[in-house]
């Protein structure tokens, strides 16, 4: 593990003596030949697509829309006009965490969740039977997807025998981040029981990180596949691919030493998939990394998808910078730039050609540059999300939640069909812009009625989850 970075002796951002570097033999001519006539990109390829050309500095704006004009296109040849979306709801457990990422500004260092401690904290943790209200409340409305992204609580353990094993460490704290669940206010239960609570009616449960999953089999043998066939056992569908941030080792090593390695969240998408879960994949962008990272990153998640074929969508997360330690210490300046995010896109578009969906998520991107992504190689823009608290607090200034309407009006706007689908993107659903009111119907209770009324909607607290 690192030492903490911090900024450069003059104060300025930190210049990373990172070994893999934006330089190539190949041509930007060469490379956007290759995307225009569909043949698979080489790593030189992506990066000559990202950077417009290492042949100069900066990113060149005609060759920039030529690259963007390809991935349109391909888009449209492998999913047609069609933009989809679903009804969801964030339901996190708990913001208590250790890990310190820093990017990061989700959790709450794990200590002042416990029951003798001084002081407040802005966190929460939520119990077994808490996040079952939540989701039945919810279900009610019409959604039928429910995403769970939580911090790595101490307390947590995937069952009681994991609970048991974590215990008799020697020192648990240190050795396994394991505090039993009496010492905290509030008790997360065990991961087992939260799924089995979250898993109500049909609904599918998005949960369990490649980061989670190594939580729940911290301090054991157990495989990842195991692991994950317990949880979809206790209710998991599928399974988020965050915790990604950028694959590559040298990355990880500055913005979150405390993680699993690539090797590892590799290992564990591997496990979900074996398990017979779907998972997703993202990359979070725009912090220390280069262009180079970036496409490192386009390459291990294809080479995922041909060795298992289980990742149903690519969710490019642009880093959402203020109020992270990343940006108070001075490490980064800013986030990536509109044409960084829509390069992002982009390449994506024509990298991964063995994976279907790309989403614009409108959480990180709002709704204009969210819109625009569709017209850079996106088919997908994310779901209604009915809480919103990884991004907000982070900074970020998008998180609320979007009707069915609100889906309605800004596609037609941009002349594009209105898609419900169901999470795993096999059961899909053309909404008719013409036929009012509009409301999610995949659902196991879902009749069309919209998810909120209008006066609802304007005391809901703003809230998503993902890295
Ligand atoms: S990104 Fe996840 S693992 Fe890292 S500090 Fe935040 S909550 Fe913890």
């Amino acid at each position: 593990m690192r030492e903490p970075v911090g900024p450069a002796d003059d104060g300025s951002v930190p210049d990373f003596d990172f070994s893999v570097v934006p330089e190539t033999d190949q041509s930007f001519e060469n490379a956007l030949a290759k995307a225009r006539a569909e043949e698979r990109l080489t790593v030189p390829d992506g990066i000559e697509l990202l950077t417009t050309g290492t042949d100069h500095d900066g990113i060149d704006p005609v060759r920039k829309e030529a690259v963007l004009e390809a991935a349109d296109r391909r888009r449209a040849a492998v999913v047609g006009e069609d933009v989809t979306f679903v009804a969801n709801l964030n339901n996190n457990v708990t913001t208590a965490c250790n890990t310190g990422c820093l990017f990061c500004n989700f959790k709450d260092t794990a200590h002042q969740f416990e029951a003798d401690h001084d002081g407040e904290h802005a966190g929460f943790t939520k119990t077994p039977a808490e996040s079952r209200t939540i989701v039945e409340d919810a279900l009610e409305m019409g959604i039928y997807e429910v995403t769970s992204v939580s911090g790595l609580h101490p307390a947590f353990a995937l069952s009681d025998e994991h609970h048991e094993i974590l215990a008799a460490h020697d020192d648990p704290a240190t050795d396994v981040d394991y505090k039993p669940p009496a010492v905290y206010e509030t008790d997360p239960g065990t991961y087992l029981e939260q799924m089995r609570a979250m898993s109500v009616g049909d609904v599918h449960l998005h949960s369990m990180t490649p980061e989670e999953a190594q939580h729940a089999r911290r301090g054991t043998e157990w495989s990842y596949e195991d692991v994950y066939r317990e949880l979809a056992a206790a209710g998991l569908d599928s399974a988020p691919g965050t915790a990604a941030e950028i694959l590559v080792e040298e990355v990880r090593d500055v913005i979150c030493p405390g993680k699993i390695s690539t090797r590892e969240w590799v290992a564990a998408m591997e496990g979900a998939i074996a398990a017979g879960l779907d998972v997703t994949a993202t990359m979070m962008y725009g912090h220390v990394e280069n262009e180079a990272h970036r496409v490192e990153h386009l390459k291990v998640l294809r080479d995922l998808q041909d060795r298992t074929g289980g990742i149903t969508e690519f969710v490019p997360l642009s880093f959402v910078h203020q109020n992270t330690p990343l940006y108070e210490r001075g490490v980064v300046a800013g986030g990536a730039s509109d044409a960084e995010d829509e390069l992002l896109v982009a390449v994506a578009r024509l990298f991964l050609d063995n994976v279907e969906n790309i989403q614009s998520s409108w959480v990180k991107f709002g709704d204009e540059k969210g819109l625009k992504l569709l017209n850079c190689g996106a088919n997908d823009f994310m779901g209604t999300i009915l809480s919103e608290e990884i991004t907000t607090r982070a900074g970020g200034t998008y998180g609320e939640f979007r009707s069915f309407s609100d889906y309605v009006e800004m596609l037609s706007a941009i002349g594009r069909p209105p898609v419900e689908r169901s999470t795993d993107y096999r059961k899909r659903r053309r909404v008719d812009p013409d036929d009012p009111p509009h409301g999610p119907r995949l659902g196991p209770r879902a009749d069309g009625t919209p998810l909120l009324d209008e006066a609802e909607r304007g005391s809901r607290p703003a809230a998503s989850a993902d890295d």
